[in-house]
């Protein structure tokens, strides 16, 4: 199993927003964010330890990718206080990573970056 953000927290992306988001946003003295409003920028999804995540690029933080939504608002910083949601790129071949990945017994070792092949992770071994 690989996770995304809606079967780690049982929710989906707004419900993540306006709950886990907003709250930790408020505490860093930010805003919440009320509304979903789409940004015109992508960033690509990577796999961290059997997680789909996304890496922000203003702080540095991550969080879990949401499907079928494919959207990404950072919990630290708002997207740079901008409180727009970027778009997450998801490679086509996900099942297929997901499928090798799977079948690794280490969550440690569960992991995937953008333009990495099939083939390349099949050839790492691991366990
Ligand atoms: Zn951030």
């Amino acid at each position: 199993m690989i996770y995304t953000g809606e079967l780690y927290h049982k929710c989906d992306f707004s419900q993540h927003l306006a709950s886990t988001v907003s709250r930790h946003l408020q505490k860093m003295g930010l805003q919440p964010v009320r509304e979903i409003i789409v940004a015109d920028r992508v960033i690509e999804a990577r796999v961290n330890h059997a997680r789909w995540i996304a890496d922000c690029p203003h702080c540095r933080s991550a969080d879990f990718v949401f499907t079928p939504e494919l959207l990404f608002m950072c919990a630290n910083c708002g997207n740079d206080s901008s409180y727009q949601c970027y778009q997450v790129a998801v490679p086509g071949n996900r099942s297929a990573i997901e499928a090798v990945l799977s079948e690794r017994d280490k969550i440690e070792n569960r992991n995937w970056e953008p333009g990495q092949t099939v083939q390349e992770l099949e050839s790492e071994g691991g366990d």
